[in-house]
């Protein structure tokens, strides 16, 4: 992708609701900055519950017609965004690494995949078919009926600003749903600018919108957004924090809902395994979006034959990763979000070292200014230290010895999360075994990465409720009706 934002239209510095690109009712904004250098990309709207309402109800009265669209009519539009996204991909890449701070290369694949979610889901819409049930009374037919759930709410984080909107929007759209969406304060551009190519491909006024508030706004949106009658399903990633809070409030509402959480990935490593793959894999896993994902492996758990060739490949693979801003050419590790998460990876990576672990590489922030920090690989983590039990969120790698299978799949499951986990071996039984035994919404198998708006995805345990991607993603959208005839 090239470097440097070509069409600056796509830079929104105002929300978008009901088809209207508005300011906040009291005027006021929030600063959006590039983590690679903080220095000041836009301004945007800082919203609150009043201006929330009023998306609710652009969505509200949006759906109506919306959802009467005949599905290839819906497909037809959201075809048409994706082959915008996919004409803009170069700039909304460069967009939302300048607010996000990722590889340039990586926001371009996130992009892309954004776009893969629209032209999968345009498809799926056209197959919701419903069915007709076996007679039960000769005097009886019956059939059932897929509708579009309603109004839908979407709160989403900053480490993926394209991607986990669309996993969201999506099938929502296609399934004839309209959507409020509130992204986060990080990187609410990357949202405004979808915004702006679905107005472009002609989706109708007040069936997408997006409301942006800063973090002291976030609350008040989303208690709107959890609490409005009107909004019959609310789909959020983030914080498990959160997450739960979201759920409480929904409770007098009886949202159906969808949470993506956090993970505490287990990335194990057997004796038999490929090394080759398994560091690659590794390094996928671990240090692209610095570590920033919630399917980031948190805990590399290697079998004692093989655990100090694996740790010494590592580190020297870590060591020649270029760290800088996500825009250089050649860089794949980028800076943290902010400040706050710099802290936090040197807070987890000090309690390490104090706790006796160490350091193979790494181990503090790269450069003076910023929120670099260094690829680290750490030997010798126990399950005392802060990085066995939380999410670090940073570009660093704990190793913890094994010796047997079964020490393996306890260490993998002592965790309340279960979004991701990684094993590696080519031992076809114990395959078998381990992706039966871990408790985990995906096992990747000598892999590093297993995205594909084919998929489900969603986790086990504190790490959510539901499944996005796949036709398993669109069934969120939808409820089920029984039409019962009475043939008289
Ligand atoms: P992260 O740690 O990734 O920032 P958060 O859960 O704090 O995770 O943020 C994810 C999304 O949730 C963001 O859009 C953020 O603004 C929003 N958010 C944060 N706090 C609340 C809240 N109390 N209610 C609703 N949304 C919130």
């Amino acid at each position: 992708p090239q470097h440097g934002l070509r069409n600056r239209a796509l830079i929104r510095n105002v929300a978008y609701i009901g088809g209207d690109w508005v300011g906040s009712d009291d005027g006021t904004c929030f600063e959006v900055r590039n983590p690679a250098d903080g220095s000041l990309v836009a301004e945007v709207p800082n919203m609150g519950a009043e201006e929330t309402r009023r998306a609710i109800q652009a969505a509200v009265v949006a759906f109506v017609a919306w959802r009467r669209f005949t599905p290839q009519q819906r497909s037809t539009i959201l075809r048409r965004w994706q082959q915008l996204i996919l004409d803009s991909a170069d700039d909304l890449a460069c967009l939302l690494t300048t607010e996000q701070g990722k590889a340039l290369n990586d926001a371009h694949a996130e992009v892309l995949q954004a776009a893969g979610f629209l032209e999968w889901y345009a498809e799926e819409g056209k197959r919701l078919t419903g069915g007709v049930l076996p007679t039960s009374h000769p005097g009886r037919r019956g059939w059932v009926l897929r509708e579009p759930i309603g109004v839908c709410a979407a709160i989403t984080p900053w480490n993926y600003p394209a991607a986990t909107l669309a996993r969201k929007f999506a099938p929502a759209l296609a399934a004839g749903c309209t959507v409020v969406l509130k992204p986060a304060e990080q990187t609410p551009l990357t949202a405004l600018a979808l915004a702006a190519l679905a107005e472009e491909a002609g989706l109708p006024p007040g069936v997408f919108n997006v409301v942006t508030g800063d973090g002291d706004a976030a609350e008040a949106i989303g208690r709107e957004l959890s609490t409005h009658p009107a909004i019959r399903m609310l789909s959020f990633t983030g914080s498990s924090e959160v997450g739960r809070q979201l759920m409480r409030q929904s409770a007098d509402t009886l949202k159906n809902l969808s949470l993506e959480l956090g993970g505490h990935a287990p990335f194990v490593v057997f004796d038999d395994a490929d090394l080759d793959v398994a560091v690659e894999s590794a390094i996928n896993a671990k240090f692209r979006n610095a570590g920033q994902m919630c399917v980031a492996a948190n805990r590399f758990l290697v079998q004692d034959g093989i655990h100090d060739a694996f740790a010494t490949r590592l580190a020297e693979r870590a060591k020649g990763l270029k760290v800088g801003p996500g825009l250089t050419p050649g860089v794949l590790v980028g800076p943290l979000i902010d400040h706050l998460a710099l802290t936090k990876v040197q807070r987890h990576v000090d309690d390490a070292i104090a706790h006796g672990a160490k350091v193979l590489t790494g181990g503090q922030r790269f450069g003076r200014d910023g929120t670099f920090f260094e690829p680290t690989v750490l030997t010798g983590v126990t399950s005392a230290m802060i990085v066995a039990r939380e999410e670090t969120f940073g570009p660093v790698a704990p190793l913890m010895r094994f010796s047997t299978e079964a020490d393996a799949i306890a260490m993998s499951n002592a965790t309340d999360y279960g979004l991701a986990s990684y094993v590696f071996t080519r031992d076809i039984s114990r395959i078998w075994r381990l992706t039966e035994a871990i408790e985990a919404g995906v096992v990747a198998v000598n892999a590093g990465s297993f995205t594909t708006e084919a998929a489900p995805f969603g986790g086990v345990k504190q790490s959510g409720l539901g499944r996005e991607g796949g036709s398993y993603g669109i069934e969120s959208y939808l409820s089920i009706k029984h039409v019962s005839l009475g043939l008289g």
